[in-house]
């Protein structure tokens, strides 16, 4: 096993010179560098023993097969592009990891197929939509996605014929879940929890949901000098007020994360009082009452402000994205195996987004966290250690048996 942990980390070393910018990884959906990188996957996956496509939405799968034609397929995978400046592991760590277990579980009669899914796009960056690779498997790809530009105006259609692929056959992307087991992600968990706790892995029961608010408080711009304190309606004191309530509140609440992102002042001089005041909140959390609660309570807190200072308050636009839960039966599972591999089973919600999310929609899902070293990711020194990529990699085999057994 010491020799595929040596190849899993050696393939993210290579995967890092396939980018549009010598230099630093920058790796946007079917870009250049992602010919060279699925080149580069599609032989290792060969070598692993497992046949090798490329859908129409640009994702490379890897298939270990079964001897029985009809077997279900389990999943695994993530996302083989890159945010701009990059490090080496989010995303290609759990796809490299994928081809690792087919490694070493080349030869070994399955009762399912196992697929290793490289996505060609989480991140969002050319289109601004994230998760276009797994959208696509999971049969969510609408026409209104495909017309999208980039910013040279070339459309989401015309990249994938770019690439080579055929944009005219969409309907091959999509899986017919009624043949999937389920989809397991591995992932570094780009947080500090796993650091601080002094743990190689953890086990992800779903993924916080979000709620984006962007407001405005209005008051009336005047002289910094001339106004008394008295007389004010400064707009700015209106969101200092809600930010020194929101601190406090959210750490009251476990697992709860509040954030004023964005704050634009107008005029915005040093000598005027701010007559209006532009700015967002993001709040999130692992359930979806809790969720909603804490964005009604933030928002009410909000609307008391303005009246007690009489501003008037606007919410501009407000989105939700809903908390997702993986599945209980395969979390069990992957908790279960993660203690039998000799590690603690640590369950955590995700703070961030994953292809778990789409996929969760259509099919059981789990994941299984990786220590981020210093809870630094989306950033060149992204890192990992290779003792506990070594665990993932014990597990991620030991999950696959676990579900060979059972069926
Ligand atoms: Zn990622």
């Amino acid at each position: 096993m010491q020799s595929i942990l040596e190849d899993v980390l050696k393939y993210c070393d290579v995967l890092a010179t396939h980018t549009e910018q010598p230099g630093l990884i920058r790796r946007t959906f079917l870009s250049e560098p992602m010919k060279q990188t699925h080149a580069s996957v599609s032989s290792w996956m060969k070598e692993a023993g497992m046949t090798v496509r490329v859908d129409n939405a640009g994702n490379i799968i890897g298939r270990l097969e079964s001897k029985n034609p009809n077997a279900k397929i389990l999943m695994t995978g993530s996302h083989l592009d890159s945010v701009p400046d990059a490090g080496k592991y989010d995303g290609i760590l759990g796809v490299m990891l994928g081809i690792g277990i087919a490694k070493a579980l080349k030869g070994t009669p399955l009762n399912f197929h196992f697929d290793v899914i490289g996505f060609s796009d989480e991140e969002g960056v050319r289109y601004s939509m994230p998760y276009i690779g797994s959208l696509g498997i999971a049969g969510r790809l609408g026409p209104e996605m495909l017309a999208r530009v980039d910013a040279n105006g070339i459309s989401m259609k015309d990249a994938i014929k770019n690439f080579g692929l055929n944009s005219d056959a969409m309907d091959q992307v999509p899986y017919d879940f009624s043949k999937v087991l389920g989809f397991f992600e591995m992932h570094i968990e780009q947080g500090p929890v796993l650091e601080s706790e002094n743990l190689e892995v953890g086990i992800v029961t779903g993924l916080v949901g979000q709620s984006r608010v962007k407001l405005a408080f209005h008051g009336m711009a005047g002289h910094a000098g001339t106004v008394p304190m008295t007389h004010r309606k400064d707009a700015f004191m209106g969101v200092a007020q809600l930010a020194e309530f929101m601190e406090p509140y959210a750490r009251s609440v476990e697992g709860l994360v509040a954030t004023i992102g964005m704050i634009e002042l107008k005029p915005n001089g040093s000598n005027v009082v701010p007559g209006e005041a532009f700015f967002s909140l993001d709040i999130r959390h692992g359930d979806q009452t809790v969720l909603d609660q804490a964005t009604e309570r933030i928002l009410a807190r909000a609307s008391e402000i303005a009246a007690e200072r009489g501003l008037k308050l606007e919410i501009r636009t407000r989105e939700k994205q809903a908390v997702v839960r993986c599945d209980p039966g395969l979390t069990d599972a992957m908790a279960a195996t993660v203690e039998a591999s000799g590690y603690k089973p640590r369950r955590l919600v995700s703070g961030a987004g994953h292809d778990t999310a789409t996929l969760s929609h259509v099919t059981p899902t789990t994941m299984l966290f990786i220590r981020s070293p210093g809870g630094i990711s989306h950033n060149p020194i992204e890192s990992v250690i290779p003792e506990d990529v070594g665990a993932a990699l014990k597990i991620g085999i030991a999950f696959l048996k676990r579900m060979n057994d059972k069926l």
